[in-house]
């Protein structure tokens, strides 16, 4: 139970930032909503129905709502759509300016402003779209956006031009036309289900659409990427379980930035789909006063493991209209890599990527381990910073000396 707060009357978020807290799970609560039924809070449709969308509803519910914020939420819905499940914001702490969960849900005036380097679409994906929603940009797979409504928005959204001022079609217009020409394109293998959230789809529609794939015979592997197991976990039930059990390989990406995300509804949630033979990897993006700190992404990354999800990328934030308020530097990036490479379990290690602006795909970005090579050695340094040699052999020619421990890379 959620201890009551006397000046708000709602439950207390989850707080704390040592690690011990950060991994500790804890259930959102009810907050404002102590009065709804167990089995309205549980059901997904209803917290759709109660998100909070509206300038009134923010400052009813978030009475300690900043300047910024106010400004910002004015203009959301000329921008990108404000939109909250109760369920996500009970995670928001009152208190704080700087809530990580806040910083992720609650427009900012700063969106407003637009740096020379931001774009509407700074992956490129228009510029790789064969038929309307859908990208093929890499050569054996495809994105297929398959709806432009998501249960909440992230601030900070790549494809707000997308998802702004959705028009709430459950299938993309083009839905036929997405299908003939993955089905016309036997290179394809791979199709990633994303949009907007294809979790919004009713059971029946999204099996429909994992139907029409699965019929297509060069299409080995399926994908959803979605938000929804964080922002609305209600909408993991049993029955989704079921009917997506039936369309294996599928995969799915979900996508947390903080450890308080991980709630015990979230962990139940992901069991659902783990048991389901769903293999779980999470996405996360860099967010300034969110997760650019080495304590809080090990906590997530480890909490994660926990919930049966396999850390699988951090982003480094496009250059999308408006979020330079929530850009980290790469620097800090890197940082944050250095000091979970080695140091925490390889299974909870992501890979840290920059999707190159303008549409040249997800780059590898790592800290440098490999200090020196050339046809005898590659001199590297492990996780706590101390050099070895390996002897270069690749093509089996014997080397000219032994292999021997150095105390400093030489350079060749
Ligand atoms: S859920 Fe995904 S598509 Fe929707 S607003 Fe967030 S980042 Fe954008």
């Amino acid at each position: 139970m959620q201890a009551e707060n006397s000046s708000t009357g709602r439950g207390e978020p989850p707080s704390g930032n040592s690690m011990q807290a950060l991994k500790k799970f804890t259930s959102a609560g009810r907050g404002y909503w102590h009065d709804v039924s167990e089995k309205d809070w549980n059901d997904w449709r209803w917290q759709l129905k109660h998100r909070i969308t509206t300038v009134e509803q923010l400052q009813k519910f978030l009475p300690t709502l900043t300047p910024e914020e106010l400004a910002g939420a004015k203009l959301a819905n000329t921008k990108l759509a404000l939109a909250i499940t109760p369920y996500f914001f009970n995670l928001i702490d009152p208190a704080d300016e700087h809530c990580p969960i806040r910083q992720q849900v609650i427009p900012r005036i700063e969106e407003s402003h637009t740096a020379p380097w931001e774009m509407s679409d700074p992956v490129g994906e228009d510029s790789h779209s064969p038929v309307p929603g859908l990208v093929h940009r890499y050569p054996d797979r495809v994105l297929f956006l398959v709806t432009d409504r998501c249960a909440a928005y992230c601030r900070y959204c790549t494809r707000s031009r997308l998802v702004s001022n959705a028009t709430g079609y459950d299938f993309h217009p083009e839905f036929d036309k997405q299908i003939a020409y993955i089905a016309a394109h036997p290179e394809i293998r791979d199709v990633l289900l994303s949009g907007g959230d294809p979790l919004l789809l009713s059971d029946d529609k999204l099996e429909n659409l994992l139907s029409r794939l699965r019929a297509i015979p060069h299409v080995e592997f399926l994908r959803i990427g979605s938000r929804i197991p964080t922002f609305l976990p209600q909408r993991i039930t049993p029955e989704l379980c079921a009917m997506l059990k039936k369309f294996h390989p599928l995969f799915m990406s979900i996508h947390s930035n903080h450890p308080r995300e991980l709630t015990t509804e979230v962990r139940d949630a992901m069991g659902r789909l783990a048991d389901a033979g769903i293999p779980l990897g999470n996405q996360s993006v860099l967010l300034k006063h969110v997760n650019d700190d080495t304590d809080v992404m090990k906590a997530h990354v480890q909490k994660l493991l926990m919930c049966r999800v396999k850390p699988y990328y951090i982003y480094q934030c496009d250059l999308i209209s408006g979020s330079a308020h929530l850009r980290v530097s790469v620097r800090k990036g890197l940082e944050i890599m250095e000091k979970l490479r080695g140091h925490t379990t390889g299974y909870a290690v992501p890979q840290y990527v920059i999707d190159a602006p303008g549409g040249g795909g997800k780059v590898p970005i790592n800290p440098e381990y490999v200090l020196s090579h050339n046809a005898d050695r590659v001199v590297i340094r492990n996780f706590e910073g101390k050099i070895f040699e390996y002897p270069e052999a690749a093509d089996g020619t014997p080397l000219s000396k032994p292999p021997r421990n150095i105390e400093e890379p030489e350079l060749v």
